[in-house]
């Protein structure tokens, strides 16, 4: 069979499953599956594809038509330009994640000493993304799941920033040192129980303990508030990503600890990221 025939079942397969995004998921997999460039595909169509490649094609494709996320079966997917490893246990990075590493970044200066932790860190996405950015930056970053502790420190490594990502497995603050940050970020689990019942298949994939927060998806932000509050330095801020219905609950639990706060939006014009600055 030709590549370019393997390519036109693999669309067929996947627009008749509903997946939204047909082409795009067909050649990411054939990509993985022969391992050369996506471009690289469309010059090599009228190539034979091997037996063996073609089996693994067929059974990477209806993995996909039966919902199992994308970055899980290329396992990687792109961050702020950075590659990332991911796999079961470990949400998948989200693009509007890096409006709140953009956001962070326009609060740490270039060239100046900061340290800073991370609540959640999952694939270590977001620290990673700060580190690579900030070349005197220093992270903390822990997590509760072992799974996210091992992708987010290969991740690290693989991006050449381990030496500056100090990776600790806690329970929000717990194991946290005794010092000052500069700042706090996190995009913490926010879905509510209910919504999440109304969640995609293939998001459900995805670990539960990294998606919902209690009854009203709000119950993190306040424990990190709450409990990160003496870990910041005089002019430390948090930083978190929210459910777009979420920035009035969170910036109350803000306002109540005094810090003065900003909502900043997605391209769906939805608030995305709430920031909350000593005054
Ligand atoms: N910090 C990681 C991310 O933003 C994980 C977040 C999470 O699992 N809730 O991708």
């Amino acid at each position: 069979m030709k590549i370019k025939k393997a390519l036109e079942l693999g669309v067929k397969r996947l627009k008749e499953a509903g997946i939204k995004t047909p082409v795009t998921d067909t050649h990411l997999i054939m990509s993985k599956v022969l391992g050369v460039p996506r471009w690289k595909i469309i010059v090599e169509k009228d190539k034979e594809i091997s037996p063996e490649k073609r089996k693994r094609f067929f059974s990477l494709i209806e993995k996909r038509a039966e919902r199992y996320p994308l970055g899980y079966i290329l396992g990687e997917k792109e961050f702020f330009n950075i590659k990332l490893k991911v796999e079961e246990g470990v949400l998948i990075p989200r693009p509007e994640t890096e409006i709140l590493v953009e956001e962070v970044l326009k609060r740490i200066p270039e060239n100046e000493k900061r340290t800073g932790l991370e609540i959640g860190v999952g694939s270590g996405a977001i620290s990673i993304a700060l580190l690579k950015n900030r070349k005197k930056l220093i992270m903390y970053g822990v997590d509760i799941s072992d799974k996210a502790l091992q992708i987010s420190a290969l991740n690290a490594k693989i991006n050449g920033v381990l030496d500056r990502f100090l990776l600790l497995k806690s329970n929000l603050f717990e194991k946290v040192p005794d010092i000052k940050f500069d700042f706090i970020v996190s995009n913490p689990p926010y879905i509510s129980e209910e919504e999440y019942r109304e969640l995609e298949e293939e998001v459900k994939k995805e670990p539960y303990e990294a998606l919902v927060s209690g009854k009203e998806g709000t119950e993190f932000y306040e424990k990190i508030v709450k409990g990160g509050k003496k870990f910041l330095k005089e002019k430390g801020f948090f930083a978190f990503e929210i459910g777009w219905k979420q920035a009035q609950a969170v910036r109350y639990i803000l306002e109540n600890e005094g810090f003065k706060v900003s909502v900043i939006k997605d391209l769906q014009g939805h608030d995305r990221v709430i920031i909350g600055e000593r005054q």
